[in-house]
């Protein structure tokens, strides 16, 4: 089934204890289109300026991503971030956010892109999701993710946003900012009660949480020794979960667990490389190595 996903797309510096790399692809709809694209075919919409190198198109073909959707403005700068990462490797400090052409983006969908099944509306301003939620007919699934920046600088398009979609991918502080509760299960719970019939809490390195109505369930983040980059993890989880959940075409409980699955593999895949890098190195049989190594041991 088809899944489209509209989102930021960037060159990124990443600051490491370690390493340091400079206009790296990044972006939520690069790191998420890659994760989707192990499970099935996806389609992009997003912006980037003059200074796009169209390798980077084509490498996006080569995976089975349809790029039909992005827009090239003339005269154009591309959107660019840069962020360090403490000693941890978890925390990490923005450094700078130029939005670019990012900052006047509205985003026009193929016409062939409106009948998406599913749908994801990547980290961005509330306002891009409305306006491609607007020119979307009859999607079966709308999920958003959303950050602290819009919390805090967009609030009432995120609350008409949180009316018009099924379900919220967010990390656990920003479920905590958003509802102003301190534990997570009563946070989700009263995002629940803004709109959406689900929510996703990403735990960083302690997992993830699926909470709706009537299910919670709880999945380990994959432990890994060898983590290189964390950039991406979140928009990677989201790609992973959405790009399994649309392989499937339904949303009962065994499915979601193992999107859940999915979604957490291919985030641990990401971070093992800077950008991009890892996922030029696996395929879906690798993913399912992995599958198989967790199942093992998560069980009991
Ligand atoms: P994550 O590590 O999953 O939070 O995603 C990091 C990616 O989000 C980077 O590649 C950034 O380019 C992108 N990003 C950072 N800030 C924003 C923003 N305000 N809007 C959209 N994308 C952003």
């Amino acid at each position: 089934m088809t899944l489209l996903v509209i989102g930021s797309i960037a060159f990124d510096t990443i600051e490491t204890p370690i390493a340091k790399r400079e206009n790296i692809l990044g972006g939520s709809a690069p790191y998420f289109t890659y994760a989707a694209s192990f499970f099935g075919p996806v389609q992009m919409v997003g912006v980037v300026g003059e200074d796009w190198p169209e390798e980077y198109t084509e490498m996006f073909r080569k995976q089975g991503i349809d790029v039909s959707g992005l827009e090239i403005v003339p005269g154009g700068k591309t959107f660019r971030w840069s962020g360090k990462y403490r000693e941890n490797m978890n925390d990490r400090d923005t450094l700078d956010t130029q939005l670019n052409v990012l900052g006047h983006f509205q985003p026009k969908l193929p016409e062939i892109f409106r009948r998406a099944q599913f749908v994801f509306l990547a980290n961005g301003a509330p306002s891009t999701g409305l306006a491609a939620l607007e020119q979307i007919q009859g999607a079966d699934l709308v999920v958003a993710d959303t950050m602290d920046l819009w919390i805090n600088i967009a609030r009432n398009d995120l609350d008409v946003l949180l009316k018009r979609i099924d379900g919220l991918v967010l990390n656990d502080s920003e479920a905590k900012m958003l509802t102003g509760e301190l534990n997570t299960i009563s946070a989700a719970k009263k995002i629940l009660n803004l709109g959406p019939k689900f929510v996703v809490v990403k735990k960083g390195e302690h997992g993830s949480l699926f909470v709706s109505e009537y299910e919670l369930y709880l999945i380990p983040a994959f432990p890994t020794e060898n983590v290189v980059d964390p950039t991406g993890a979140g928009d990677s989880f989201a790609g992973g979960m959405m790009g399994y959940i649309a392989s499937q075409g339904n949303l009962e409980s065994e499915t979601i667990k193992k999107a859940l699955v999915y979604g957490t593999l291919v985030a641990g895949f990401c971070v093992e490389g800077f950008g991009l890098d890892r996922y030029k190195e696996i395929n879906r049989e690798e993913i399912d190595r992995r599958l198989v190594l967790f199942r093992k041991m998560a069980s009991f």
